[in-house]
């Protein structure tokens, strides 16, 4: 899958030039992209002949150059770019046609939050890359460390799904943060203290939050049933992103897949 409308509320399409991964901690635990790897390889799909294993797509490392019209992109969304066994010479081509293509939005997000920062000062980060940590629950907040000390222009939090209280979190250098439950056969509940916590922080610290869903299955309660304390919580960093969220509220844009971290 090298790109398309994506359902992720939060962005407007996708962009795979590495897809596979494998999990290092709770959050993985029913990792979206790993059953959406295992049913396109059931169904053929030529990109998921290795299933879930890492795999690059060195043919698509500059396909967003081509894509002329602004979108907001997230990077690997079926994998993780910074997985330890994807070389650091094949991230910086991902970052060099991130700096080339100087007319979208790229958001990128790991787990892998500690290569991240040791591997950060290798790249050119233009103001177009976000940089983004998972962070699930209080026994990983240290990921967030991590991203403070990476020069993006913009620095974000994935706090989905929320499986725990993340704490007292120190938002410095955060520019936005994203909450949200976990959704599908077997998930994990969401309080909504802990997303009260969060949202609370956030307000304290000027900072945008984006509550994405509550959680739940088969009723996940997202989008306009996503109310906390009786409101939508959908604030995005900068004005163009604002207008993809208020466009996909009113169902200007179609979306046709999910993601995963
Ligand atoms: S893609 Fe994200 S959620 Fe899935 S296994 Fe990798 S790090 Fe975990």
């Amino acid at each position: 899958m090298s790109s398309t409308n994506s359902g992720i509320d939060w962005t407007e399409s996708t962009w795979n030039p590495a897809t596979g991964c494998n999990k290092v901690s709770q959050g993985c635990k029913f990792c979206y992209a790993e059953t959406m790897a295992k049913r396109l390889h059931a169904s053929k799909n030529p990109r998921y002949y290795n299933g879930f294993t890492l795999t690059l797509h060195d043919d698509l490392l500059t396909v967003p150059l081509k894509w002329k019209k602004p979108s907001v992109i997230f990077v690997n969304s079926m994998s993780d770019l910074f997985h330890e066994d994807i070389p650091l010479d094949f991230i910086k081509r991902v970052f060099d046609t991130m700096n080339k293509a100087t007319w979208h939005r790229f958001q990128v997000l790991t787990k892998r939050s500690e290569r991240l920062m040791n591997l950060a000062g290798e790249f050119n980060w233009t103001p177009n890359i976000w940089q983004g940590v998972s962070v699930e629950d209080g026994n990983n907040t240290f990921r967030i460390a991590h991203l403070q000390a990476v020069p993006a222009k913009l620095r974000f939090l994935s706090l989905e799904p929320l499986i725990g209280s993340v704490g007292d979190i120190d938002l410095t250098g955060i520019h936005w943060v994203i909450t949200g439950g976990e959704s599908g056969p077997g998930c994990r509940p969401c309080k909504v203290e802990w997303l009260r916590e969060v949202r609370d922080i956030c307000i304290q610290r000027n900072v945008p939050h984006f509550l994405k869903q509550l959680g739940g299955f088969p009723n996940k309660r997202a989008h306009e049933q996503a109310l906390l304390d009786g409101r939508c919580w959908r604030e995005m960093p900068d004005e163009l992103s604002q207008r993809i969220i208020n466009k996909k509220e009113k169902g200007e844009i179609v979306e046709s897949t999910l993601f995963n971290s």
